[in-house]
């Protein structure tokens, strides 16, 4: 049986990872520190045989007894409202937490897979973003913590792959929604699903012009799944290319939820990408992966999770007015 270490692990992505892997036969340690995760996100396998959870912040040295075959890193704050709330944490997580990863991947001879992002393209110029872009991002404006952190874990990533031929592997992921997600994370979704749920107007940042490309999360987790078992180093975009203006999409989740309120208009964040979609053209050649879920199956699918919620959770995490944290 072989066994991989997932960083991030109650977090959204990090705890569908998790059952990915046991449903695959692997043994699964997690590791979190739930600065932005959930314990509830992993409740469910809380008993199972195979896996195994550390509460740890991994910028602190790592310590595993045993083999490791795998890791996949993918601690992170992840919503641009988490990071600007806790932007030191986020540099930390992304440069330290990496190397503490990357020499624990070295010492246990293990094959690492890093979560980096379509945000390392930052507000870009190459539409769609391919692999090659070298991307136009701010260092120092608001979102600098987050998509600086990731560039350097990129380039550390290659540095341990080529001066101590450690076996690695880059995903570079696109918007990804679905069960799971916080509802207040401050992330579109979540922001527009609560919002529609409790019966508060839908907030648009700017025009509502700006555009994104959202992917379910169960083709998310495949292309990973497929990136890590693959033999390739160099970074991979996965994501899903239909893209959308968020006006467009705050219509959507109108229709979808069927709640009577209105758009309203919000100031745009600093640094607030005006488009994004992925190339995945590299993905299909080397993964054969595409996304298959379409806008209007996965988004049922993440407001039937919504909905499920209790009153308390749908309030006590009540949209917040984060305005303090932006545009400074
Ligand atoms: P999330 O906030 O739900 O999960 C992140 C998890 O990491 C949380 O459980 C959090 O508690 C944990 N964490 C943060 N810092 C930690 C630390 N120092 N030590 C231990 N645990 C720590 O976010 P997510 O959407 O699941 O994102 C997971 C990863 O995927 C992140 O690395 C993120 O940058 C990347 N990513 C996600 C998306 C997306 O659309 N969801 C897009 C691009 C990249
Ligand atoms: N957005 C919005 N209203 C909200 C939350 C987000 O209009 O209540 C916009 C945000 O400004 C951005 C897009 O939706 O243009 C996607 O934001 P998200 O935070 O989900 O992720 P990003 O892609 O910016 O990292």
């Amino acid at each position: 049986m072989k066994t991989v270490l997932i960083t991030g692990a109650a977090g959204f992505l990090g705890s569908h990872l998790c059952d990915r892997f046991i449903a695959e036969g692997y043994r699964v340690i997690g590791m979190d520190n739930f600065i932005t995760g959930d314990k509830k996100n992993l409740k469910h396998l809380e008993n199972h045989a195979n896996f195994e959870f550390i509460e740890h912040d991994v910028t602190e040295f790592i310590k595993i007894d045993g083999d490791l075959d795998y890791i996949l890193h993918f601690a992170s704050p992840a919503s641009p409202i988490d990071y600007l709330k806790i932007p030191i944490q986020t540099l930390k997580v992304g440069s330290l937490g990496t190397h503490n990863l990357l020499g624990l991947a070295k010492a246990k001879k293990a094959r690492i897979l890093i979560a980096s992002t379509s945000e390392v393209y930052g507000d870009p110029l190459v539409h769609p973003q391919t692999e090659d872009y070298f991307g136009n991002v701010n260092t120092i404006g608001p979102r600098g913590v987050y998509d600086e952190a990731k560039r350097f874990q990129e380039s550390i990533t290659m540095a341990y792959h080529r001066y101590h031929s450690l076996e690695t592997r880059i995903v570079r992921i696109f918007n990804t929604y679905g069960p799971r997600m916080r509802l207040n994370d401050g992330r579109v979704i979540p922001a527009f699903m609560g919002q529609a749920l409790r019966g508060e107007n839908l907030t648009i940042f700017g025009d509502g012009l700006q555009t994104r490309s959202f992917c379910y999360v169960s083709d998310q987790v495949e292309g990973i799944y497929r990136l890590l078992l693959s033999d390739y180093v160099y970074p991979v975009n996965i994501g899903n290319p239909n893209e959308i203006t968020i006006k467009d999409f705050a219509e959507e989740i109108i229709k979808l939820t069927g709640t009577t309120q209105k758009i309203v208009y919000k100031d745009l964040p600093l640094g607030d990408p005006m488009q994004r979609q992925p190339d995945i053209t590299l993905a299909k050649k080397l993964l054969d992966w595409e996304p298959k879920v379409g806008r209007a199956e996965g988004m049922q699918k993440t407001f039937n999770y919504f909905k499920s919620l209790t009153e308390e959770e749908l309030y006590k995490s009540a949209h917040k007015d984060f305005s303090r944290f932006i545009n400074k």
